[in-house]
């Protein structure tokens, strides 16, 4: 392709994007914004069990809740929410666009992210570990990676990590969710999941006995709450929330609920967090 045909393609995309703008303007409800009035929008995952998922129409996790406690202290009941999926690929553009209001979706908080979107929080202390077919004796902790096969997905610190450290001796297979590694897994294709045990261990759980959590974390995850880079007075209010939602025992319901006979406990030397960051 040519400079000219390149410049001649910027420039008709430029100039759709200035009709979508107008159009916006024009009609509130092309841009979707007239059911969202007055609500707040939550990018949460819809995959992962225990956490953000997406059941017959309604959502049921860790995170959800946090999220429904979070908005009802800022002024939302629940039919005021719009819930939103919230890929881990995907979040950060998500919130640099508007789409979403905040993003409650196993997010660790980063310096990376950071430069892009800002967090409040943290309201739970997750680490990364390793999910195997039951019968698998040999993985019984990273060390024992190498010349293995790992799932993890992209746009995860799971993934990054797995690059970082354990790049020479891994074969890293990328997919969009957690769910889809699971089913790798199954069906022999990798040898290990890797992301945060929390995830994990909801995976495991759905998995009927299928799969198994290693149970040796090697990472700690802060997980926070996405907002627009930023919004200094918006994560003070989500801290608050988050203070409170420890404080009254709800924080504490949660984790038990939605971890319930999976045999998952959060870490007590990290939990529950402080959540301090953002203000
Ligand atoms: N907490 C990690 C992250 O934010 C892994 C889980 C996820 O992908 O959501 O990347």
């Amino acid at each position: 392709m040519n400079a000219m045909t390149f410049s001649l393609r910027r420039l008709g995309r430029k100039a759709l994007a200035c009709l979508c703008a107008l159009a916006c303007l024009v009609s509130l409800a092309a841009c979707g914004s007239d059911a969202e009035a007055g609500k707040i929008r939550i990018g949460i995952k819809f995959d992962q069990p225990g956490l953000g998922f997406k059941k017959s129409g309604t959502y049921v996790g860790f995170d959800v809740d946090v999220a429904k406690y979070v908005a009802r202290q800022l002024g939302y009941s629940e039919d005021e929410i719009v819930w939103k999926e919230a890929p881990s690929k995907q979040r950060e553009a998500m919130l640099q666009n508007g789409d979403v209001d905040m993003i409650l979706a196993t997010y660790s908080i980063t310096d990376a992210r950071k430069n892009a979107v800002s967090f409040a929080g943290p309201y739970f202390v997750a680490g990364q570990d390793l999910l195997v077919r039951k019968d698998d004796t040999s993985i019984k902790g990273p060390e024992d990676l190498n010349g293995k096969r790992l799932c993890s997905v992209t746009g995860s610190t799971s993934a990054t990590t797995v690059k970082e450290k354990f790049a020479n001796e891994v074969q890293l297979m990328e997919q969009p969710g957690y769910a889809e590694c699971a089913t790798a897994l199954f069906s022999g294709i990798v040898d290990a999941v890797t992301t945060d045990d929390i995830i994990l261990a909801g995976l495991a759980s759905a998995s009927r006995g299928k799969l198994r959590v290693v149970g040796k974390p090697f990472t700690q995850e802060y997980y926070g709450v996405g907002i627009k880079k930023g919004d200094k007075a918006f994560a003070k209010k989500i801290n608050a929330a988050i203070e409170s939602m420890i404080e009254d025992g709800s924080w504490q319901r949660a984790v038990a609920e939605n971890t319930k006979g999976t045999g998952y406990k959060p870490n007590a030397e990290y939990n529950p967090p402080k959540p301090t960051e953002g203000e």
